[in-house]
Order: structure tokens, then C-alpha cells, then sequence
């Protein structure tokens, strides 16, 4: 069974996969954004940290 719950950038209707795991990172189709699995039960994400990258300039 997946569960639903909203992206917390642009509030959109996240849906979470049946099996996925908290922690799990996921992309929110609405605007992109990194999204981290905080809670499964009630379904919860936020915001996931952005890691710096090193784009090699
Ligand atoms: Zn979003």
C-alpha cells in the first residue's frame, strides 16, 4: 500500500512506494527538489540537505 503525504517545497502530493524506507531520498516531481523519507508512519518528508557538490571549475 503507498502513502501519500506533501512535498514540503511546493506542497505537492508525494507518493511513497510500498517498501520504501525511512531515509530514503526521493525527487519531488513538482520542482526537483531532494527529498529525504523522515517518517513512514504517518508518511513524512523534508527537505533533504543539499551536499556540496565539486562541479570541477
Ligand atoms: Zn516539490
Amino acid at each position: 500500500m503507498s502513502k501519500m503525504t506533501d512535498c514540503p517545497v511546493c506542497d505537492a502530493e508525494i507518493k511513497l512506494e510500498e517498501g520504501t524506507e525511512q531515509g530514503e531520498l526521493l525527487s519531488c516531481a513538482e520542482c526537483g527538489s531532494e527529498l529525504e523519507v523522515i517518517n513512514i508512519n504517518p508518511a513524512e518528508v523534508a527537505e533533504a540537505p543539499q551536499e556540496e557538490e565539486d562541479w570541477g571549475e
